[in-house]
């Protein structure tokens, strides 16, 4: 059974008031609240583990690597990828998408193209840019509809056997539409391209599995999935994640270092240089074990019905716009209020507790396609209720009567 009063009591943050009202926290897109198994886990690991891993023969060293690692079973059985080798712990999204870029330096040669969407994060466009102007190779783009779709006639008339990698992310952060990934991915392997999905929005509403979508690379960051900052995990095939070089040089990504020569590790640590985020990687697991007991089913269930609840109540406020219409959207609304700047009404509201995100939310070519300089948004995540929702929706009507 679903019961979000008894979910709320896990997260303390919830219970806390900002400006003098009750927090209504809907900037889970931006990042989520941290549950108080994940805050313990923590304390736990600094209190109890506090050591360095993989090359100490203390007894600290090696509890603290067999959580590390432990952690890196959990997220490969979660993702379910074939081994656990082929989940590479990074510090994010963005870190992933960069080091799957460099690698691709080693690999594309002039003229070759890449697809990326209309509707991408920046950190899913400005590292590919950033290797096309490294090898010379061509950045295409699959163009996006009013309603935040992505047009799939257009994608598949830019694939040829010039294209060898597709990106794009699972679930847009701006608009909240869910890209139909089975579709690209299936399409791209047609003509022999590998395909990177950013999975940062959809893993803390889904549970992807890797195997079975074939995909070649999938992103995510810890702190989308109540986890915390400063953690993530790239999982690539085994076969790709093997032809890429390493990404950064150090400790930890080699087998053996002279001034003539140096061999590297193998997977994953190939590409683990450094001393990692030691207790951000045990954690994440933790994370995910807690969104696993709540339970993916429920999750996305429970979500829909906020958001239903939420578009069709906003739709009544006249003037109000709600961008990203798609059929197939998750817990995101972004909306502007007739000629109001999103930053004002994201003022008005933080007054009144309600923490929403404004700005082009690092989506500045989806807001070109609608002439807009931003929108409001508001994410919405399992433990919120319709209670908050009905709050947002008075101060939205309040920031309307005083900025009109
Ligand atoms: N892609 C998408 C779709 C995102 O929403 C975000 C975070 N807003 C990122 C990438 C980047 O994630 P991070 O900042 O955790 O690296």
């Amino acid at each position: 059974m679903f019961d979000v009063l008894k979910i709320r009591k896990d997260f303390p943050i919830l219970s806390r008031k900002v400006n003098g009202k009750p927090l209504v926290y809907f900037d889970n897109a931006a990042t989520s609240q941290t549950p108080q198994q994940v805050i313990d886990a923590i304390v736990n690991y600094y209190a109890n583990y506090n050591a360095n891993i993989h090359r100490g023969v203390h007894t600290l060293s090696q509890e603290a690597t067999d959580l590390y690692e432990q952690s890196r079973l959990k997220i490969q059985a979660h993702f379910n990828a074939k081994f656990s080798h082929e989940i590479i712990l990074t510090s994010g999204t963005t870190h992933s998408i960069n080091l799957v870029a460099n690698g691709f330096s080693a690999l594309l040669k002039k003229g070759d193209e890449i697809i990326v969407s209309a509707l991408e994060h920046h950190s899913n466009i400005v590292p590919w840019q950033m290797l096309c102007e490294r090898t010379g190779a061509i950045l295409k783009v699959i163009p996006m509809n009013e309603a935040g779709e992505l047009v799939m006639e257009t994608y598949t008339n830019l694939l040829s056997n010039k294209t060898k990698l597709v990106f794009t992310n699972h679930i847009s952060n701006a608009l909240g539409t869910i890209n139909p990934i089975e579709y690209i991915i299936e399409k791209a392997h047609e003509v022999g391209a590998a395909v990177l999905i950013d999975g940062a929005q959809s893993c803390p509403h889904i549970k992807p599995d890797v195997q079975d979508l074939d995909v070649d690379f999938y992103v995510a960051s810890a702190h989308k999935m109540c986890g915390p900052t400063g953690v993530g995990m790239l999982y690539g095939k085994e076969e790709w994640l093997k032809k890429l070089p390493p990404y950064q040089g150090g400790g930890e990504m080699i087998a053996e270092v002279s001034f003539e020569k140096t061999t590297y590790a193998d997977l994953p640590h190939k590409f683990e240089a450094g001393t990692p985020n030691i207790c951000g990687g045990i954690v994440f697991g933790t994370a995910i074990d807690y969104m696993n007991t709540v339970g993916f089913k429920n999750i996305a269930a429970y979500e829909n019905e906020l958001l239903d609840y939420a578009t069709n109540q906003l739709k009544q406020i006249e003037g109000l716009k709600i961008y990203g219409t798609a059929k197939n959207k998750t817990s995101v609304i972004s909306f502007n209020l007739d000629n109001i700047h999103p930053y004002d009404v994201g003022t008005i509201l933080d007054k009144l507790g309600i923490a929403v995100r404004t700005g082009h939310h690092c989506a500045q070519p989806i807001m070109d396609f609608y002439c807009i300089p931003g929108t409001v948004r508001a994410s919405f995540a399992f433990y919120n209720t319709k209670e908050e929702i009905d709050a947002l929706v008075a101060g939205v009507k309040k920031a309307k009567m005083m900025l009109s």
